[in-house]
């Protein structure tokens, strides 16, 4: 273990900044909320994932990357999920499969690691329904209309968290009226399905889970009833985690979930989140293989290197330029191990220096650590007089930057290999269906249309007709 640094993070819960004492250090247990899997991840959803894969390595770090499990669940039932994939005529199924596994291609090209375990909510509807069976047995949810709500009057504590005024969680509340709810701030844990709509049988009849509900079963299921950290864009502390809280104190009769809350500040757009209510987002599967950005496709790392120039707590600005200054970094960075002749993964034995450490160990402080790498990068530069001394100080740099998930690629080839541009696959398949519809219809000067623009983006379009059903189909490829 390198790394004997008392570990401090700002607990959103005490709202201090505390030392981490883990509840078993053989076993240090994360949870972030991961991704609802409707449409592609966009670069503010990229920001909690990178913050808390620098955590997770900091944590392996410390405990030894054998002592800590990360869990980041996949969100696959919701009704932006059955809402696109009717827009778009395809299985619910198949929608979440084919964003999921663009997600895993985003996160794997930002360097993160990927978690110990990955749940998807519709592989633990049992547990749900047994956390809502207890908190019904505990007097703490009823059931109503095919309904199950959780009630928020009978938890003395509700929205500690948050420290939201009662007046303020009641209008939040009051958005969602409904007949059967007891008092206004009561929450769903289950509801009706019906006909179409995805559902499972359940004491309370066919229906499906909130999706508060959702990660209280999958954390207590891979990670127990009270686990040490717990993650997430501060947009979730009310009223997501809120009511994961609820849920799993009530459930389980603990006075906390986890120890630690932590929640990571947004990525903005001229002072705005960015988010896909607001149109504003920039997907990172665009921004890996498009050019529509600085007329270029940018590689992973250079996005993670430049969501690593704020503290995760303080808002960030989405700028090109930001790119632009964070490839030069590391450009330069690489140039100097590459004129070593080192690769990251050869400099494990490397000392860490004090300051980089203690930087990362005060609440996560990466551009404070990030200093540090300017530093050792400037020593580092190769010198005729003294090779070696130069070398070594190399070596601490990469050691230094794989700590946090940086210079991982090859030093020889990665200022010439340029990220491949390509279609943007999720446009393209909108735009074959769209065509496909109006074939369907017979409106072809609509399909002839979405033809021409097609093939404008290099499309190539097969049409066909299903021979079992005589449907219209249509094959695409990049021309
Ligand atoms: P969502 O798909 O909206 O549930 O978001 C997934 C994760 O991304 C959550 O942890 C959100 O808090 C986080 N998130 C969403 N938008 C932003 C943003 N603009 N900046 C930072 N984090 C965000
Ligand atoms: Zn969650």
């Amino acid at each position: 273990m390198s790394v004997v640094t008392p570990l401090k993070l700002y607990n959103t819960l005490s709202r201090e900044r505390e030392v981490f004492a883990p509840l078993d250090p053989d076993n240090v247990r994360l949870y972030v909320c991961g991704p609802t899997v409707y449409d592609l991840a966009h670069i503010g959803n990229a920001r909690p994932l990178i913050v808390f894969d620098a955590l997770y390595r900091l944590l392996r770090e410390k405990y030894g990357p054998d002592h800590v499990t990360y869990v980041r669940n996949i969100t696959d039932v919701d009704d932006k999920i059955n809402a696109r994939a009717a827009e778009r005529g395809i299985t619910i199924r198949e929608l979440t499969e084919e964003t999921n596994r663009v997600f895993q291609e985003d996160v794997a090209a930002l360097n993160c690691l990927e978690p110990n375990v990955q749940p998807r909510a519709t592989e633990h509807i049992a547990e749900m329904i047994a956390i809502i069976e207890q908190l019904i047995a505990k007097g703490h949810a009823y059931a109503a209309d095919g309904h199950v709500l959780f009630d928020v009057p009978s938890m003395p504590d509700y929205g500690a968290l948050s420290r939201r005024p009662l007046e303020d969680m009641i209008a939040g509340a009051r958005v969602d009226v409904a007949p059967y709810k007891k008092g206004e701030m009561d929450f769903v844990l289950w509801k009706p399905s019906k006909e179409g709509e995805p559902g499972w049988d359940s004491p309370w009849g066919r229906g499906r889970p909130g999706w508060h509900i959702e990660c209280s079963a999958m954390s207590h299921k891979h990670l127990g009833e009270v686990f040490d950290i717990h993650g997430g864009g501060i947009d979730l502390v009310f009223p997501h985690h809120e009511n994961e809280i609820a849920q799993t104190r009530c459930a389980f009769g603990h006075d906390v979930m986890a120890k630690v809350w932590m929640h990571n500040g947004f990525l903005q757009v001229e002072g705005e989140k960015m988010s896909k209510s607001l149109g504003n987002f920039i997907t990172i599967h665009e921004l890996l293989h498009t050019d529509k950005f600085g007329g270029k496709a940018w590689k992973g790392e250079v996005l993670r290197l430049a969501m690593m120039r704020s503290h995760y707590r303080q808002p960030i600005d989405w700028t090109v330029k930001a790119l632009e200054e964070a490839e030069k970094t590391l450009s330069r960075w690489y140039g100097v191990l590459r004129a070593h002749g080192l690769k990251a993964a050869d400099t494990a034995q490397a000392p860490l220096r004090a300051a980089f450490v203690e930087a990362l160990c005060d609440d996560l402080n990466i551009p404070r650590a990030m200093a540090e790498l300017h530093a050792l990068a400037s020593k580092a530069e190769p010198r005729d007089s003294d090779s070696q001394t130069t070398k070594a100080e190399a070596e601490k740099l990469a050691r230094a930057a794989s700590l946090l998930g940086l210079l991982q690629d090859d030093p020889t080839t990665w200022a010439q290999r340029a990220p491949e541009v390509d279609v943007d696959v999720t446009e393209v398949e909108k735009l074959v269906a769209e065509r496909l519809a109006a074939r369907k219809a017979r409106n072809f000067s609509e399909s002839d249309r979405l033809r021409d623009v097609l093939a404008e983006m290099g499309v190539k379009l097969k049409d066909g007709k299903d021979k079992a059903t005589g449907e219209p189909t249509t094959e695409w490829e990049v021309a």
